[in-house]
C-alpha cells in the first residue's frame, strides 16, 4: 500500500544505548535472526565499551544465561539495584518500590535469542585498590527445535567466552538435558578458541530456581555445592555418555558452583500485575536474594575477565567479541 506517516517508525532506538530521558537500559547487542544468521550491533557495543570512563579499565563481565520465562530479568533487576546502591547495606530498598531494569518493557518483550547488555557499565573499587568496570549481560535462548538449539548454543558459547562469570539459570533442578546443553555450548566455545593448557572459561554458577527439596539440600550456596557435587559426580557404573558430559564440564571451568533458590511465591509467579515490589515476594526468597546477589557481585567477589591468563579491559573485550562472532559467522 501507500506510505502514510504512521507507517514509518518515528524513532528507531534499536541501536541507541539510552532512552531520550537519558536513563540506562538493556541494549540488544547480539541478535539471532529468523534465518539463523547473527547480527552484532557493533556501534551500540562500541558506545558502551569504549566510553571514556571505562574503556581502559579491566572488565568484570557477568552473564546470566538460560531459557525464557525463568526469572532471569527479575533476578537481574535486583542485581542492578545492588549495583546502583553501591553494594550498601540497604541495597534491597523499600518494601513497595516497583522493580525496574531489564524487565521494564514488561510483557511486550519479544522472545529473541541473543545477548542484551546493560547500557551502563559500573565502576567498582575492589578491596585491593583497583577500580574495575562491571558489565551485566542477559543471554537468552530457545530450545524448542534443533535449529533454535544450535542458535542458542552459539549464543551461549559466545557469552561464556566473553564473560568472567556465567550464571546458568535453570528451573527446579539440574536435569541431564541441562548438562547436555551446557556441554554443547561449551564445546562450541572451546572449538572457537585457541588451544591452551589453561581451562578455557572462568566461573560457572548453576542457579537453580524454585528449588523444592530444602530438606535434602538446603537453599543457598553450601546446599548447592553438595547437591552439585552429587549431580556432577563421575562413577564407574555410569553410562559413558553421562561420564563424558561430566568430565567435559569439569575440564572447561576454573570454578564451578551452585546456588539453590526458593520459589518466590505465587504473586511473583502468576500475578500479571505484579511489579516486583518486595512486600509481595516470599520472605524466604528475599532472605536468599540477600545472600545470592552480594555473593555474585560484591567488590571482593568479582573477578576480572581473563583470556589465556591475561586480564582484559573493556576495549579488549570489544575486540574479542568481534573476533569470536566472526568465527561463528563463518
Ligand atoms: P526471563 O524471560 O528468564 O527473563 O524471565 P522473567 O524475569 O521475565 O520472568 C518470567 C516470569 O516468571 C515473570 O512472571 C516473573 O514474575 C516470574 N518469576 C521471576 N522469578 C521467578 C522464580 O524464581 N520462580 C518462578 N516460579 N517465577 C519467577
Ligand atoms: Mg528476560
Amino acid at each position: 500500500g501507500e506510505w502514510s506517516l504512521s507507517d514509518k517508525p518515528v524513532y528507531d532506538w534499536s541501536s541507541e544505548e539510552e532512552e531520550p530521558d537519558g536513563r540506562a537500559r538493556p541494549v540488544q547487542v547480539l541478535l539471532v535472526k529468523d534465518d539463523h544468521t547473527f547480527e552484532l550491533d557493533e556501534a551500540a557495543l562500541s558506545r558502551i565499551l569504549l566510553s571514556a570512563e571505562v574503556r581502559d579499565r579491566e572488565v568484570v563481565a557477568i552473564s546470566v544465561a538460560g531459557a525464557f520465562r525463568k526469572g532471569k530479568s527479575f533476578l537481574m533487576d535486583f542485581m542492578l539495584r545492588y549495583m546502583y546502591n553501591n553494594a550498601s547495606e540497604g541495597w534491597l530498598g523499600v518494601a513497595d518500590e516497583p522493580l525496574t531494569g531489564f524487565s521494564w518493557r514488561g510483557g511486550s518483550e519479544r522472545e529473541t535469542t541473543g545477548i542484551q547488555i546493560w547500557s551502563e557499565v559500573f565502576l567498582v573499587d575492589k578491596p585491593d585498590g583497583t577500580k574495575v568496570a562491571v558489565l551485566l549481560m542477559d543471554t537468552q535462548g530457545t530450545f524448542d527445535s534443533q535449529s533454535t538449539l544450535r542458535d542458542s548454543a552459539t549464543v551461549f558459547a559466545l557469552s561464556t567466552m566473553i564473560s568472567s562469570m556465567q550464571v546458568y539459570n535453570i528451573s527446579q533442578n539440574v536435569q541431564e538435558d541441562d548438562l547436555q546443553h551446557l556441554q554443547l555450548f561449551t564445546e562450541y566455545g572451546r572449538l572457537a578458541m585457541e588451544e591452551t593448557f589453561l581451562k578455557p572459561f572462568q566461573s560457572m554458577i548453576f542457579l537453580v530456581r524454585d528449588w523444592s527439596f530444602p530438606y535434602e539440600f538446603p537453599y543457598g550456596q553450601e546446599g548447592g555445592m553438595k547437591f552439585l557435587e552429587k549431580r556432577l559426580k563421575i562413577s564407574e557404573n555410569q553410562h559413558e555418555e553421562l561420564q563424558n558430559v561430566r568430565k567435559h564440564i569439569h575440564s572447561c571451568f576454573t570454578n564451578i558452583s551452585c546456588f539453590l533458590m526458593p520459589h518466590p511465591g505465587l504473586k511473583v509467579a502468576t500475578n500479571p500485575n505484579f511489579d516486583g515490589r518486595i512486600k509481595e515476594i516470599d520472605g524466604e526468597f528475599i532472605n536468599n536474594l540477600k545472600v545470592l546477589v552480594p555473593w555474585l557481585l560484591s567488590p571482593q567477589n568479582i573477578d576480572v575477565k581473563e583470556i589465556n591468563g591475561s586480564k582484559i579491559t573493556c576495549r579488549g573485550l570489544l575486540e574479542y567479541f568481534k573476533a569470536y562472532i566472526k568465527i561463528y559467522q563463518g
